[in-house]
């Protein structure tokens, strides 16, 4: 049977082009390329290293987000993922993290069984890093966030990952159906390949809403249904120039850092 890769994937505004409205102080999306975000192509890189290796393996990419979301999944269809699902419907639309998690647990759920999820650890835009691990938590199956390094064994069932740490990493030997979340140090992602654009974008590509997802938009997805409130947005304003102390020896510095303190209050 086939080893079965779900590879979570959102389509981000590219943050390198990012303008922000003088006035209103939000972002300009207007005119912005949007990209696949950056650690789920990693993510779908290790499933295609999976595949590499060993090709009865099948990867779905799902994707939430708006109508031109099936760009992205062309995209990694294009690199080498057999389908792609897009999640889109007014009704989802204003999900915050948990509303958007529970969307794709239940498309994950409609799917009917997995070996492997693997998403990314997190979205530039959003920058939360919530989404994976509350799926897993959803559909109740371990996880390991920050993966930098992954092997499985050749029963499929057992694998080992390096988890990223702040001064170093832990080795973490994990079971499958489990979901792993991707950092950039895991792989350098490959490029699409001319004969998967062409194959890609003749694939057929489901398009599923609340309805097909089976979720209340009353209390599961959708603003409404979202606990998070934002209520300002706002860019911090620049911090005042700082001072540079300057003197010939030591003493005369530190001696100039302390009156600068003291007048400061500081001490
Ligand atoms: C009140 C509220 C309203 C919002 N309304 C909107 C809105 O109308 N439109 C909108 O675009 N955003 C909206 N957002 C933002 C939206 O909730 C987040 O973009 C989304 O939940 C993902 O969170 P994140 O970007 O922090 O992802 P993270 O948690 O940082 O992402 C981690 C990983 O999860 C996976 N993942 C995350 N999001 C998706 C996705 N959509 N599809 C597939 N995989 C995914 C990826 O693998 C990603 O690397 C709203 C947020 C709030 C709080």
């Amino acid at each position: 049977m086939a080893f079965k890769i779900i590879v979570c994937a959102k389509q981000v505004p590219d943050t390198n082009e990012i303008k922000i409205d003088p006035i209103k102080k939000t972002l300009i999306r207007e005119g912005v390329p949007s990209i696949l975000n950056h650690d789920d192509a990693n993510a779908l890189e290790e499933a295609l290293k999976i595949k590499d290796q060993y090709p009865d393996t099948h990867i779905t990419v799902i994707t939430m987000g708006p109508p031109q979301a099936k760009d992205l999944l062309i995209e990694c269809m294009a690199m080498g993922a057999d389908d792609g699902i897009l999640l889109s419907d007014r009704a989802l639309g204003g999900s915050d993290t948990w509303a958007t998690s529970n969307a794709i647990a239940a498309a994950i759920g409609k799917l009917g069984g997995f070996d492997l999820i693997f998403a990314g650890r997190q979205a530039i835009d959003g920058d939360t890093a919530q989404v994976g691990p509350q799926i897993a938590e959803k559909l109740g199956i371990p996880q390991v966030t920050y993966v930098a390094d992954f092997s499985i064994d050749s029963d499929m069932k057992h694998i080992t990952v390096h988890r990223a740490l702040e001064d170093g990493y832990e080795i973490i030997k994990i079971e499958t159906p489990c979901m792993l979340t991707a950092i950039k140090e895991l792989n350098t992602p490959r490029h699409m390949s001319i004969g998967g654009i062409f194959d890609a974008v003749k694939k057929d590509m489901p398009v599923w809403g609340a309805k097909d997802l089976g979720v209340d938009t009353d209390r599961e997805v959708g603003l409404e249904a979202s606990p998070t409130n934002v209520y300002r947005s706002f860019t911090p304003a620049p911090k005042g120039k700082g001072i540079v102390i300057e003197g010939d020896t030591d003493k005369e510095l530190a001696d100039r850092l302390l009156i600068n303190l003291k007048k400061k209050h500081v001490i």
